[in-house]
């Protein structure tokens, strides 16, 4: 059992905050873990992936846990599709890029997304209309109270858009992830973004299509080593029939869209940028010049600051079109 002692956060948040960890642990096993867990039962935990979702505001008074199981298995196969069993601390880009080559559909709409296979859950990381929920088969955890190890099937997960039981929850620590992959691939249009790079091609392969995603989010996103910040800081807002009414008079032109009967979708970066807020900056924080839902940190260590101008971003967005944004980027 390795404990290190009052560990800097720095370099594990991609907003590059600073906070110091009065424990930190690296477990490569789900036994080292469960016996971690067992012994320092009464410290507060927090969970760290690749810190590409989340940033701090202060020091850490409790045991800050990074899983270190590692390794892509094989579990069974046929004619058709592979299941794989892959370790919480591979990395998921590298993981896509695996599949990609090995000829295995279903995730190459996720390319790119930085961060942790173990992470991947959490919050059903999703882009260009695929959701990882829809190659999971099982997750494997241990239970942050018990020490003990679980197995999650994929509807035991509760997945949602951006939410799983495991972020309503925040009792586990997710160890590996299942997920089944198909053998053959024949494109399908999802996303118009996509399309449009991939117009003068009439079969895309695999590759092509993960080589077209990583040329749109390379275009479109700030590279976080240069840039810090954390991908998209809130999330969609979900509204009401009446909430959309609302919103609708206020911005007649306003993107919204039925995701269920009484509940309409809209975009956080437009009523961001209606709200006058792309590209605007703030002392060292501000919204991306080229994507409104970007909070990007030109150069503070102070967390504060940041969550500062997220809670002044939500007021104003508030204020102006009656809708609350919620972060998808955890604060701590
Ligand atoms: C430039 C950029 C682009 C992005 N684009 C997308 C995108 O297109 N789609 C998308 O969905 N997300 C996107 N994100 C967000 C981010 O990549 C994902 O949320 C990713 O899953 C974070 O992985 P991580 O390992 O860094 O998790 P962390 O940020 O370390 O952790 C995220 C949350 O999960 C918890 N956690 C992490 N690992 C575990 C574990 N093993 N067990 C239990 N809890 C755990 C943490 O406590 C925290 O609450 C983007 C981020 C950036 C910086």
């Amino acid at each position: 059992m390795n404990i290190k002692h009052n560990i800097q956060l720095q370099p594990y948040n991609s907003f590059r905050t600073k906070a110091v960890a009065k424990l930190f642990c690296e477990p490569e096993t789900e036994a080292e873990l469960s016996e971690i867990l067992q012994t320092y039962a009464d410290e507060p935990k927090l969970i760290l992936g690749g810190g590409y979702n989340l940033f701090f505001t202060k020091d850490f008074d409790g045991l800050v846990i990074k899983p270190a199981m590692r390794g892509i298995k094989k579990l069974s196969e046929n004619d058709d599709s592979v299941e794989m069993e892959v370790g919480a601390a591979e990395n998921w880009d590298d993981f896509v890029s695996y599949c990609v080559s090995h000829g295995y559909s279903g995730v190459e709409n996720l390319s790119l997304i930085p961060g942790t296979v173990g992470a991947a859950p959490i919050q059903n990381i999703g882009a260009y209309g695929t959701e990882v929920k829809d190659v999971i088969v099982s997750v494997r955890a241990v239970e942050m109270a018990s020490g003990e190890s679980l197995e999650f099937s994929n509807a035991a997960c509760e997945f949602e858009y951006r939410n799983s039981i495991f972020k309503r929850m925040r009792h586990y620590v997710i160890t590996s992830v299942v997920f089944r992959l198909s053998k053959s691939f024949a494109y399908k249009e999802k996303y118009v973004d996509v399309g449009r790079e991939l117009k003068d091609l009439s079969h895309p392969t695999l590759r092509q299509v993960r080589d077209a995603i990583i040329r749109i989010r390379t275009r479109k996103l700030p590279d976080a080593t240069l840039l810090p910040n954390a991908g998209s800081f809130f999330k969609n807002p979900v509204l009401t029939k009446e909430e959309k009414e609302r919103l609708l008079a206020k911005l007649p032109d306003a993107p919204v869209y039925n995701v269920g009967e009484n509940d309409f979708k809209t975009s956080a970066a437009y009523l961001i940028e209606k709200a006058g807020y792309k590209g605007k900056r703030k002392g060292d924080v501000g919204i991306y010049e080229h994507h409104a839902l970007i909070i990007v940190n030109h150069g503070t260590e102070n967390g504060r600051e940041i969550a500062d101008f997220m809670r002044e971003v939500q007021n104003t967005v508030f204020r102006q079109f009656g809708v609350m944004l919620e972060p998808e980027v955890w604060v701590f």
